[in-house]
């Protein structure tokens, strides 16, 4: 079985991010990145399909250099090689999905795993377009996948239960939180994935769809009220409650 996982470089959880001078774009000073962390549930079912059936695993990431350094890591984790799509241009979701899945058709893999989201833009939209540029089928959300006769039946994540759905590979998987348990690199994975390929390929340029006008953070949070102290204050915590932040 070829198995194709898609990673991406994403702001450290920790970072304070910053927009910059543009107003536009992140300032990337700064800023530390790591692999994005739903697409280590999606490398750690890869790394799970190839123990069941055997065959190989790559791990395909579109960005500029800086990226090795998440396809190292996955490629520490037990991933077999890499691919960076090295670019640098500006790219949306559309122009993103249209590189990943240029590549993905010189691959036929049996199985594309994704992240369900990229946590820094938030936008959810490569799976599905990838898919649908491809035209396979694509499951979101998945939080178990069962390779069964000839079919994959594949558990979703919907409001308050699971869906249950039945397809066949070739096939697209958005993994979601609780699909699995990421190993860790081992000491060993660590030391072999520095000796282990990262192919480079420049994507064609593709136009975005959408462009960004501007980034702005929230507004500050206004300062706490007291209201009064002990029982005396419920009425007027309640009335304010009531009144001024319409939750009750
Ligand atoms: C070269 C480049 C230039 C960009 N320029 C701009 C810009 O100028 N302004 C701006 O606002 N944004 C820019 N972006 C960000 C871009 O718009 C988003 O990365 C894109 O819309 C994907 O959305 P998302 O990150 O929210 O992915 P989602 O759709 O939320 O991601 C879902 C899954 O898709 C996969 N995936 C997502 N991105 C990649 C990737 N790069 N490589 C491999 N797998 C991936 C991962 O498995 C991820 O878990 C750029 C990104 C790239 C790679």
């Amino acid at each position: 079985m070829k198995i194709v996982v898609c990673v991406n470089h994403v702001p450290d959880t920790e970072t304070r991010v910053k927009v910059a001078s543009d107003g536009r774009t992140i300032d990337p000073a700064g800023v530390n990145y790591m692999l994005n962390p739903y697409d280590e549930f999606a490398i750690e079912a890869a790394l799970q399909l190839k123990e069941k059936f055997g065959g190989e695993t790559i791990a395909l990431s579109l960005g500029t250099d800086t990226h090795k350094e998440t396809l190292r890591k996955s490629l520490a984790m037990g991933i077999d090689k890499a691919i960076l799509l090295k670019d640098n241009s500006v790219r949306d979701s559309y122009s993103v999905a249209t590189a990943i899945a240029e590549e993905l058709r010189t691959q036929s893999a049996d199985c594309i795993l994704f992240g369900k989201q990229s946590i820094d833009y938030y936008n959810e939209q490569v799976p599905g377009l990838v898919a649908e540029f491809l035209g396979l089928p694509s499951v979101s959300v998945v939080v178990k996948i069962e390779p069964r006769d000839g079919t994959v039946i594949c558990e979703r994540e919907i409001e308050g239960g699971h869906e249950v759905v039945e397809t066949k590979f070739p096939l697209v998987i958005a993994a979601q939180k609780g699909l699995n348990e990421p190993r860790y690199p081992s000491l060993k994975g660590i030391m072999s994935a520095k000796s282990k390929p990262i192919e480079e390929r420049i994507p064609k340029p593709v136009p975005p769809k959408v462009e960004t006008l501007a980034m702005h953070k929230p507004p500050p949070k206004q300062p706490g009220k007291i209201v009064g102290t002990g029982a005396a204050a419920v009425p007027e915590l309640v009335r304010l409650l009531h009144e001024e932040a319409k939750v009750i």
